[in-house]
């Protein structure tokens, strides 16, 4: 794709429904399409944009992608309709077979290592890297980098790594990705399985939400070089996996719903109008109490700007997890 060097910003832009994804485009910071631009797109295939040089500048409307992961208001009704149900059927599972409601997760994380041949360009990436993001994943969700504390912890069972120029780059909404996945995807609900390489689109990562039952193309997919100390300025501290795991935890993006609503589902950070990017801080778009949670992992940042995760998102994702992913 050879535009890697050129990522400066995540941009945005999209709808989507059952994915997610972040994405670094070629679009101008700040420039958010009208939804209308989206309403078309199908669901699940749109890639949040990417970004640009932070110093371009592109007219609005000239994005071309959007991320999987940007919901529209009726797919986040679906949503939180479907986990009202979820939490039903789950009580009265619990009801019936005794079973317990979880306060503290470890989750086993497998990770497929997709390359195109042996070479780093080619996705041979180092398991160094991998470990560093298994890593970076405990601190994020531990609270050790300053955000509210998690139920979660993560443990790495596995680096699979496959040689196959058909799924390199991995492209958002593929048949091929529907084969990777298919053919790959190990363990039950509860386990995380990411998949690492070369991106379509320019995007950073994507994630699927939970669902009841298990559906093979559950998972995360990450810019391999976004792994910390990979190649991906700006985007190499490992926060797209932060990220997207955030999403594979039931979290919307903390501009979810704008100003208006109940914008991410979550009473504890502040509404924003559209997705922060770089690192603007003192930024506030929404009129209501507090400034936009740029800090927040769920946001569009830098990852040397995103640190958090405040105690309504814990919440939410543990909630979430007993819900959908637990045994
Ligand atoms: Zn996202």
């Amino acid at each position: 794709m050879g535009l890697r060097a050129n990522l400066l910003t995540r941009r945005t832009a999209g709808v989507a429904s059952t994915t997610l994804a972040l994405l670094l485009s070629t679009a101008a910071v700040g420039v958010v399409p009208a939804a209308s631009a989206f309403s078309a797109a199908p669901a699940q295939t749109c890639a949040e944009p990417a970004d640009v040089h932070s110093d371009a500048r592109v007219k609005a409307g000239a994005q071309t992608k959007h991320e999987p992961n940007e919901l529209t208001a009726a797919q986040v009704r679906e949503r939180e309709a479907d986990l009202a149900g979820a939490l039903r059927e789950r009580a009265n599972f619990r009801a019936g077979a005794g079973a317990g409601t979880l306060a503290t997760v470890t989750i086993p994380v497998v990770v497929h290592v997709i390359q195109e041949n042996s070479t780093r360009a080619g996705g041979n990436i180092p398991d160094s890297l991998i470990t560093s993001q298994i890593a970076v994943l405990n601190q994020a969700y531990s609270g050790a980098t300053g955000g509210a504390a998690t139920a979660f912890g993560f443990q790495l069972q596995k680096i699979n790594r496959v040689t196959n120029p058909a799924w390199y780059p991995i492209v958002s909404g593929s048949s091929a990705e529907r084969s990777m996945k298919t053919s790959l995807r190990e363990g039950g609900k509860n386990t995380l399985n990411i998949y690492l390489g070369e991106l379509s689109d320019n995007l950073l990562g994507w994630a699927t939400f939970p669902k009841r039952t298990l559906d093979k193309m559950d998972g995360v997919v990450a810019l391999n070089e976004s792994l910390p100390g990979g190649t991906a300025t700006n985007y190499n501290q490992g926060d797209t996996g932060t990220h997207e795991v955030g999403h594979w935890l039931n979290l919307y993006h903390t501009f979810q719903g704008g100003c208006s609503g109940s914008g991410d589902s979550v009473s504890d950070t502040p509404a924003e109008a559209s997705p922060a990017y770089e690192c603007p801080t003192g930024r506030d778009t929404c009129t209501a109490t507090g400034k936009d949670p740029i800090t927040n992992f769920m946001d569009y940042t830098y990852d040397s700007c995103m640190h958090q995760f405040t105690a309504g998102q814990a919440s939410r994702m543990l909630t979430a997890w007993n819900a959908y992913r637990a045994a």
